[in-house]
C-alpha cells in the first residue's frame, strides 16, 4: 500500500488510467484525467507562491474539485484543510484564524463568506469554483494556466502532515486535527481491506467532505482504484436515483440519513440491487432503527465507530447484525462492533486505570491510524493522548468477546441523585415505543437531584401520546430513576451536519453559559 496520496494518484493513473475515477455534476473523469487535473493544480499552487506546509483551505459543498484540491495540496506537500460551510461566519473566522490558510477555494454559495474570511486574513488568495467573483481567480482558468500536467517532483513523505480536519464541535469549539500521509493511508487501507473493496466498486460520497468520514471513505476507494460518485447534498430521491443510474455499490451515511431512506416511499421505485455495503456511524444507532434498516434493505450495513482524531476504531459487520439471533446476537445489535485489526481498545476508570472486565469507563484507543495532534495546540494534544492512547471522551464497555458498547459521551452523561444515567439507554428505550419516531435525552438542572433527565420526542405522523404515557413506558422498561422527569414533544431535533443531534443547542436554554 502506498503511504502518500501522491504515490497513490500516480499508481492509479498507471494501473487504472482508462477506468472511471470520479463522477460529479455531470462530469466524468478517468483516473488518468483526474490525476492530470490534480498535477496541474499542484503546479499552480507552487506558482501562487505556496510553500510546503502551507494550508490550502476549501469552503464548498461536495464536488469533484474538492478532491482535486485535496490531491494537489497533498501531492505538493501542502496541507489540505476543508472548512465546514454550515458554520456561521463568526465560527469560520475562528477556524480560519486558527489554521491561517494561504489560499481558499470556494463555491458560489460561499462567495460572501470567502470575502469575509479574506478580510481577516490579508494575503489570502481566493479561487472560485463557480462564476467569477471580484478578487478571486477562476478555478478552470487557473488549471488551464498550469505549465505542465506532470506529477510534482518532490512529493512529501509518510510522516509529513497531509490534512487538517476540524472536529464536529459537538462538545465545544471545533478542534483542528492533523493527519499525516502515513496515518491517513493506513486508515484508508484498513477500511478498504475490511470492506473487501475492489476496483469495480462505486462509492457514493454523500456525507460532507469537510468531515473525516467522507474523506477517508474516498481515500479507501482510491486505494483500491475504484470510482466515486460525488453528490452535492443528500435527499432520499437523489440518493436512490444515483444508486440506480450509476450502479452504486457502496455508500457512507449518517444514521439519520439511513432512517430517511427506510421511511421514503421512493425506495420501491428504484433498482437498488447494486448496493452491497452501506457504512453508517458518527453517532449512536438505536437498535430499533437498525432493525428497520436491515429489514428494509437486507444485511448490507456496516457500523463504524471512530472520531476525527482516530478514524478507525471499531466496526460491526453485516453478519454480526442478525435480527433473529439468540440473546447474545440481539445484544450485539447495540454494539459498535469489534476493533479493526491493529487497533487497541481499553476501558479506563476514573483514575485512568483499566476498568474491571465488562464495566463502563472511558474508551481509549491506539493504532497506526491516529492523529498527529491538534494543530497549534500542544496542551490539548497532551490532554488527549496519554502514553500513546487516545482518550475518546466516550463512555463504553467491552464484552467478553471484545464487542464495544458506546453508552454516552462523558460530557453528556446525566448524574441524578448520585446515579449515572446514560442518555443513549433512555433514548433506546423511548424508541421502543411504536408511537415515537425519534428522541433525544439531556440532563437539566434539578434542585433536588442535581440533574434530571429530560426527553425531547418526535412522534410518528398522526400519533398522540402524553408526557405521563411516555414516562410510564420508560418505567416499564428500565430502572425508575432513569426515567425522564419531563418530556417535550417537538417537530424536529437540532442537528449538526453529520446528522448528530446538537445536544449543546438542546441544553443551552437550561444551563447558563456553555452546557
Ligand atoms: P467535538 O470533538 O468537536 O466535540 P465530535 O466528537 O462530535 O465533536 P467527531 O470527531 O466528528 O466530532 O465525532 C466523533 C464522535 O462521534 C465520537 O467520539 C462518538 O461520540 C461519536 N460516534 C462516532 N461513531 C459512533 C458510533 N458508531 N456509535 C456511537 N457514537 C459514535
Ligand atoms: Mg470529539
Amino acid at each position: 500500500m502506498e503511504t502518500t496520496l501522491a504515490a497513490l494518484i500516480e499508481r492509479n493513473a498507471r494501473l487504472h488510467g482508462g477506468r472511471l475515477a470520479v463522477v460529479s455534476n455531470g462530469r466524468r473523469y478517468t483516473h488518468l484525467e483526474h490525476a492530470r487535473r490534480i498535477w496541474k493544480l499542484a503546479r499552480v499552487l507552487g506558482a501562487l507562491g505556496l510553500a510546503r506546509g502551507d494550508r490550502v483551505a476549501i469552503l464548498s459543498q461536495n464536488r469533484s474539485e474538492i478532491l482535486e484540491a485535496f490531491g494537489a495540496a497533498e501531492c505538493a506537500g501542502m496541507i489540505s484543510t476543508p472548512f465546514n460551510w454550515r458554520l456561521s461566519v463568526q465560527e469560520l473566522v475562528r477556524v480560519a484564524l486558527d489554521c491561517r490558510p494561504s489560499v481558499l477555494f470556494f463555491d458560489g454559495g460561499n462567495a460572501e463568506t470567502a470575502r469575509e474570511l479574506a478580510a481577516v486574513l490579508p494575503g489570502l488568495a481566493l479561487v472560485t469554483f463557480d462564476a467569477a467573483v471580484n478578487g478571486a481567480v477562476e478555478y478552470e482558468a487557473l488549471l488551464a494556466g498550469a505549465e505542465s500536467d506532470a506529477p510534482p517532483v518532490a512529493p512529501p513523505g509518510p510522516d509529513d502532515i497531509a490534512n487538517i480536519i476540524y472536529t464536529s464541535g459537538t462538545t465545544g469549539v471545533p478542534k483542528g486535527v492533523q493527519w499525516s500521509h502515513g496515518a491517513l493511508m493506513h486508515a484508508a487501507g484498513t477500511i478498504a481491506c475490511q470492506a473487501g473493496e475492489r476496483p469495480t466498486d462505486r462509492l457514493a460520497v454523500v456525507m460532507p467532505l469537510f468531515h473525516i468520514g467522507a474523506r477517508i471513505e474516498w481515500l479507501a476507494l482510491q486505494a483500491m482504484g475504484g470510482s466515486v460518485i460525488v453528490l452535492p447534498s443528500f435527499t432520499p430521491e437523489s440518493f436512490f436515483e444515483t444508486v440506480a443510474s450509476e450502479r452504486v455499490t457502496m455508500a457512507h451515511l449518517a444514521p439519520v440519513m439511513v432512517n430517511m431512506l427506510v421511511d421514503h416511499p421512493a425506495r420501491e421505485r428504484h433498482d437498488l440491487s447494486s448496493m452491497r455495503d452501506i457504512h453508517y456511524g458518527s453517532a449512536p444507532v438505536p437498535e430499533a432503527n437498525l432493525r428497520r434498516a436491515v429489514a428494509a434493505f437486507g444485511p448490507i450495513f456496516t457500523q463504524l465507530y471512530g472520531m476525527t482524531e482516530h478514524i478507525i476504531s471499531s466496526m460491526l459487520l453485516p453478519y454480526q447484525q442478525e435480527l433473529e439471533g439468540d440473546e447474545v446476537a440481539r445484544r450485539r445489535l447495540r454494539s459498535a462492533g469489534q476493533p479493526y485489526p491493529g487497533v487497541g481498545i481499553r476501558i479506563l476508570d476514573d483514575r485512568g486505570e483499566d476498568a474491571a472486565p465488562g464495566a463502563i469507563g472511558e474508551v481509549a484507543v491506539r493504532s497506526a491510524s491516529m492523529m498527529s495532534g491538534y494543530f497549534g495546540n500542544p496542551q490539548a494534544t497532551a490532554d488527549a493522548i496519554r502514553g500513546g492512547w487516545l482518550l475518546t471522551g466516550d463512555l463504553g464497555s467491552v464484552d467478553e468477546d471484545g464487542f464495544l458498547y458506546i453508552v454516552d459521551r462523558k460530557k453528556d452523561m446525566v448524574i441524578s441523585g448520585g446515579e449515572n444515567i446514560y442518555c443513549r439507554e433512555v433514548e433506546e428505550t423511548l424508541l421502543l415505543h411504536p408511537a415515537i419516531h425519534d428522541a433525544a435525552v439531556i440532563g437539566v438542572p434539578d434542585a433536588k437531584w442535581g440533574e434530571a433527565v429530560k426527553a425531547f420526542v418526535i412522534l410518528q405522523d398522526g400519533a398522540q401520546l402524553s408526557q405521563s404515557e411516555v414516562i410510564a413506558h420508560c418505567r416499564l422498561h428500565m430502572a425508575s430513576y432513569k426515567r425522564p422527569q419531563s418530556v417535550d414533544f417537538v417537530a424536529q431535533l437540532p442537528r449538526l451536519p453529520h446528522g448528530k443531534v446538537d445536544k449543546k443547542a438542546l441544553r443551552a436554554p437550561y444551563w447558563s453559559g456553555a452546557g
